[in-house]
C-alpha cells in the first residue's frame, strides 16, 4: 500500500503539524472546506481502507439501527457482530479481510452503518473538538488518502512550511 509508505514518511511532520495547530489560531470552516474538497475528488469506494484498517465503535443507537436494518434482534448484532475491545469499548468485530460487514470494497450495512462510520476519516464530522479529532491524523494519514491529502494542504492553509521548515 503506497499511501502506508508517504503517511509514514510524512508521520513525524504530521505530529509537530497538530502540535503547531494548537499553537496558533486557525479558521476551523476554512480546514473543513478543504476537506471537503478533497473526500469530492477521492473514490472510496476503490479504497475502503478505513473498513480494512480501523475498528469501528458501536454505541446502542448504532446496534438499534443495525438490528432494524438486518431483521434481528439486538442481543443477536451484539453477539454476532460485535465485541468488546478493552481500549475502545464496544466495536464491530473484523475478519482477516477488515470489518465483517465489508463486502469486496463495499459496506453490505452501508445504509445502517454506525455513525463513526458515517464520519469517517473526521475532518468535517465528529464528536470532539476538530483539534481533538487531530490527534489520530498522522495514523491515519498512513491509510486514508483524503487525510493524507488534507494535512498537507492544511500545512500550505497554516504556512507550517515556512515556519517550521
Ligand atoms: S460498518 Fe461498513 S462502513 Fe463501517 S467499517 Fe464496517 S464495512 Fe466499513
Ligand atoms: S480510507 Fe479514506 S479514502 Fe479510503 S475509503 Fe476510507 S475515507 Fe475513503
Amino acid at each position: 500500500m503506497q499511501i502506508r509508505r508517504l503517511g509514514e514518511r510524512k508521520r513525524g511532520e504530521n505530529e509537530k503539524f497538530r502540535a503547531y495547530l494548537k499553537r496558533h489560531n486557525f479558521v476551523e470552516r476554512r480546514y473543513k472546506r478543504i476537506a471537503e474538497e478533497i473526500a469530492g475528488q477521492i473514490d472510496c469506494t476503490a479504497c475502503a481502507n478505513c473498513c480494512k484498517v480501523a475498528t469501528a465503535q458501536v454505541s446502542d443507537r448504532d446496534v438499534e439501527r443495525l438490528a432494524k436494518y438486518l431483521g434481528m434482534r439486538e442481543r443477536e448484532v451484539l453477539s454476532e457482530y460485535t465485541e468488546v475491545s478493552e481500549d475502545e469499548g464496544r466495536i464491530l468485530k473484523r475478519n482477516e479481510n477488515g470489518c465483517v460487514f465489508l463486502d469486496g470494497n463495499l459496506c453490505s450495512v452501508y445504509e445502517a452503518r454506525p455513525d463513526t462510520c458515517k464520519d469517517f476519516p473526521h475532518l468535517v464530522h465528529g464528536t470532539g473538538s476538530f483539534l481533538s479529532r487531530m490527534w489520530k491524523m498522522a495514523d491515519r494519514a498512513c491509510y486514508c488518502p483524503i487525510v493524507y491529502n488534507a494535512l498537507e494542504a492544511y500545512k500550505e492553509e497554516a504556512g507550517f512550511r515556512t515556519l517550521a521548515g
